[in-house]
């Protein structure tokens, strides 16, 4: 699992839960489990993302990279 006070992470404002972010440019709803980039099976925990490499990312979490799963 990411670490969100590791370097990559903090350098995308990543969080493991994204209610906690403070960063305005979180649309209320968004999180990696409807992220395009997400890896992950629908209803898994957690789940894979290309921006972290052989790691998994919360499904509840969130970075400034969202993009909104089609
Ligand atoms: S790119 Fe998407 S899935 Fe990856 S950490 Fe950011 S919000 Fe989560």
């Amino acid at each position: 699992m990411v670490d969100a006070t590791e370097a990559t992470a903090v350098a995308l404002g990543y969080v493991m839960d994204a209610k906690t972010t403070k960063d305005p440019k979180r649309a209320v709803g968004a999180a990696c489990a409807n992220c395009a980039l997400f890896a992950g099976k629908p209803g898994d925990a957690a789940g894979p993302c290309p921006l972290f490499p052989g790691k998994q990312v919360a499904a509840a979490g969130w970075c400034t990279v969202y993009q909104k799963r089609a």
